[in-house]
Parts: structure tokens; sequence; C-alpha cells
């Protein structure tokens, strides 16, 4: 497991090729403008996490994503992953990250992101672009820690296979910014590679014992409020799972966009079980 803070610099070197190293500095570049609303919250971090932790993601989750393309994200992301919802998504490497990747035949460049206020930025995915690309690219932001640096990757993948069930690839670059949970919960596409995290953090045997409370069995399904017993134990799992401990060993704002993160995975993976009984 590295240490929180640890910067990774991982050059893939097969994959690289200076045009392509040209676009991800492009696209990089572009990143600030593009997220200027995200780069605002991630600034005020606890904002965020105020605003998710009493939203009911049930009601949201099904105005924003169709079960039946649900059902074939899943589908299709077993492909990749067999064991989808049944254990949890083991955090890798790097090395294995890219593995994964190679086999898809998707480009990945992974290394610290150095730009101002480079920790907003966990990652971007773009399906192809005319001139430079014919497999996708994701890249990822390696100055975060590897376990949510694993998290971008699932998420960026999840693009990857929302594509292949939509058929739709979506405009240009993907930024996957930090403080932008709230907004993915209102975009088909981002919350469908949300999903895929959430499921692959979260099975379905573990998501059962989590949230198997008297109150998730009301005639409507909801989930609001995460309950205190619920989050003590999702807590003790990441940091034993993942290694992120929050307030211990982490900038205060960088541990409240982990937390966050955290909460809004978790809120997820409740609403898929008290809708959709995933
Ligand atoms: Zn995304």
């Amino acid at each position: 497991m590295f240490r929180t803070g640890e910067l990774l610099a991982v050059e893939l070197k097969s994959e690289r090729s200076p045009a392509l190293d040209a676009l991800v500095e492009e696209i990089l570049r572009g990143a600030p403008k593009v997220g200027r609303n995200e780069l605002k919250a991630w600034r005020k971090p606890q904002r965020e996490l105020r605003q998710l932790a009493r939203l009911d993601y049930v009601r949201v989750m099904r105005r924003t994503l169709d079960y039946h393309t649900l059902r074939g994200i899943i589908h299709e992301a077993r492909k990749i992953w067999p064991q989808l919802n049944r254990e949890p998504f083991p955090i890798g490497t790097l090395d294995q990250l890219a593995a994964i990747s190679s086999d898809l035949r998707i480009h990945l460049q992974a290394a610290p992101y150095r730009g101002p206020e480079g920790m907003a930025l966990r990652g971007f995915y773009v399906h192809k672009t005319p001139k430079v690309l014919k497999h996708p690219l994701i890249y990822l932001n390696t100055a975060h820690h590897l376990g949510a640096v694993s998290a971008t990757f699932m998420h960026e993948i999840g693009h990857y296979v929302t594509t292949k069930v939509t058929g739709s690839a979506g405009d240009g670059a993907h930024y996957f910014f930090n403080a932008a949970h709230h907004s993915h919960l209102v975009r088909p596409t981002e919350l469908a590679a949300d999903v895929l995290v959430s499921l692959a953090a979260y099975p379905e045997p573990l998501a059962r014992k989590v949230f198997a409370t008297p109150w998730a069995c009301g005639l409507v399904a909801r989930a609001d409020g995460l309950p205190d017993r619920a989050f003590a134990q999702i807590r003790k799992y990441v940091r034993k799972s993942v290694g992120i401990d929050f307030g211990a060993s982490l900038p205060p704002g960088q541990s409240f966009n982990y937390l966050t993160g955290m909460i809004h995975y978790a809120k997820l993976r409740w609403a898929l079980l008290a809708e959709y009984d995933l």
C-alpha cells in the first residue's frame, strides 16, 4: 500500500507517443476552464458534503438512470470483471491497471497532475478523436491516494463500458473533478460510471450487510441520511480495504473530498439495493 500523498510517476512507455502526450497536455490545460464550477466547489468541500449527506439518492437515481441501460452496463462490465458486484474489486497497482487497459486496447496515461489546483482533478476519459486517437484514452492523476486512483480508473472504465452499451461517446474529454459528485447525479453517463465504482467497491453481499436495517424496508424506497451504524461500518471497511483514514493523515481539504466521495458511493450503493435490489 502506498503512503498518502506519495507521488507515483509512472510512465507506461509502451502506451506513449508524442501525439498522445500532446493531446493529454492539451486536455489538462483545458481543465481549469472547463471545470470552473467544480474548482469552486472543490475549494469549499464541506458544502458538497452537506448537500450529498441529506439527498435522497433513490429519487435522484430513478430520474437520471434508466434501469434497462443499467442492466446492460453491468452485463458489459462483467465481461471485464466477472466478479463485479460479487466480490470487491481489489486495489491493484498501476501496473495491474495498465494491464487491464492494454487488454481492452485503451491508452492509459498515469502521472501526477501538477497544474494549478492539481488535486482537484482525478482524471479524464476520451473516447476517440479523429486525428490523434484511434483507441480510447484514460488519464489518471496519480498525485492522489492509490485507492482514489483505483476508483478513478473504475469510473473511467465505466465510460468505456457505457459507450459500448449506449453507442454514444459524448463530446470530447470527460473530466473527473474531485468535487463533482453532485453534478454526476444529473448526468446519465457520469452516474452510470459512478454506479460501476459503487458496485465494484461494495459488492452485493457486503451491501446487504451494511444496509440491512428496518428503515430501508418502507413501502417507498429511499436512501437519504446515512445511519450512524452504516457510516461507521463503511468507514472501517474503507480504512481496511483502501487504506484511506479520514482526518488522520490527510490534509483537511483532501480529507473532506475523499469523505464526500465515500458517502457518495455508499449512498449510491444503498439506492441500488433499495430501488433495484442489486
Ligand atoms: Zn466521468
